[in-house]
């Protein structure tokens, strides 16, 4: 067995109860493309740029007012459609990852709840009356 490229990230939360969680991100198994695009900051290379305001600017463009969440770099520039559809390919990408994450602390809290759930009836602190 050969051993794969370390493909995931981890990121731990904390949740309100004190007990951490990690969430583990798998790669989509994408060749690693050299960061480029509207999406990357141009300060600070993060890939999480958004656009704050747009507007159609003659021939098929667009005037996009850029922002990275991480550095607070921002530009103005018009760009070609191809340019744009590519950002809203990676927006929408961006989302998405961002309910899969949600899913998961959603589940996790939800084992959560019940774990402790499961301590409390056991130490009999339910009562019927409890419900
Ligand atoms: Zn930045």
């Amino acid at each position: 067995m050969s051993k794969q490229p370390n493909e995931h990230s981890v990121r731990r939360i904390v949740l309100p109860s004190g007990r951490t969680i990690d969430v583990v991100r798998f790669g989509r198994g994408e060749p690693p493309a050299p960061p480029s695009g509207l999406h990357v900051c141009q300060q600070c290379s993060c890939d999480l740029v958004q656009p704050v305001s747009w507007s159609e600017a003659p021939n098929g463009q667009w005037e996009l007012t850029l922002s990275c969440p991480n550095c607070w770099w921002s530009a103005e520039g018009v760009h070609g459609e191809k340019e744009v559809h590519a950002l809203e390919d990676q927006l929408d990408r961006g989302l998405e990852d961002m309910l899969e994450d949600l899913q998961r602390l959603t589940q996790a809290n939800m084992a959560d709840q019940a774990e402790r759930f499961a301590a409390a009836l056991q130490a009999d602190q339910i009562l019927p009356e409890d419900f």
